[in-house]
């Protein structure tokens, strides 16, 4: 099935582990300590917010973010694997690393559902599945809780968003997701699920779309962060 090479370190795996990455480049993944922002790193922020002032993301709609740590090796390549080819079983490593992450946190523990950020029908088809869909139903396994696909849609496609500043990317992704179920979310705290957290543009667009169809709290969770251009 797998290459008996590690895809982050090319080492040879060792006897008997299987999946993508080695254990030892899990090991070494440096997770966000204890209060860190969860976007650098660095010193919890007085206030108790998730993100330092240097990292706040303003007018945003989810009520907190947690993420295991940086976009940096092993996670990095997990997460481009589970993107470009079909290697879903790194899914289930980085998603257990997410509920982790998210379990220490009293407003997680108490979400009602799991939901990702969805693909636009048309790059899901191409794809074949939404990679965020995969991580949500290794969190909402991990965490006990259901994470049903076809609650909110992605109504736009927006192509990549890499030449755009932060003002722009919040523009472009205005009013691109529809929530489908309201029912599913009305009065409901739900733990919102994306790959990497970048500007936080596309995950607070999904998020607002929850907030509007009624969502006592929308909390985001993603694999990794990245930092701000
Ligand atoms: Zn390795
Ligand atoms: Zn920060």
């Amino acid at each position: 099935m797998f290459p008996p090479f590690c895809a982050a370190c090319h080492g040879r795996m060792p006897e008997g582990q299987r999946g993508a990455v080695c254990s030892d480049c899990w090991d070494a993944y440096p997770r966000w300590p204890a209060g860190a922002c969860q976007r650098c790193g660095g010193p919890a922020p007085a206030s108790g917010a998730a993100l330092c002032d240097g990292c706040r993301i303003p007018d945003w709609s989810c009520a907190a973010v947690r993420t295991p740590g940086p976009f940096a090796p092993p996670v990095s390549q997990a997460v481009h694997l589970m993107k470009y080819s079909d290697r879903r079983s790194v899914a289930a490593t980085l998603g257990t690393m997410m509920a982790e992450a998210a379990r220490s946190d009293d407003a997680y523990a108490g979400a009602d559902l799991v939901l990702a950020v969805p693909l636009h029908p048309a790059r899901r088809r191409d794809r074949g599945y939404n990679q965020a869909q995969l991580l949500a139903a290794a969190v909402g396994r991990a965490l006990g809780k259901p994470s049903p696909e076809g609650v909110v849609e992605r109504v736009r496609n927006t192509g990549t968003q890499t030449a755009l500043d932060r003002q722009q990317r919040r523009a472009n992704v205005d009013g691109i997701f529809r929530v489908r179920r309201p029912g599913a979310v009305s009065g409901r705290s739900v733990i919102l699920v994306d790959d990497v957290l970048t500007t936080g543009a596309t995950i607070g667009s999904c998020g607002r779309s929850l907030v509007d169809a009624g969502a006592r709290a929308v909390l985001a969770l993603t694999a990794a962060a990245a930092p701000l251009d």
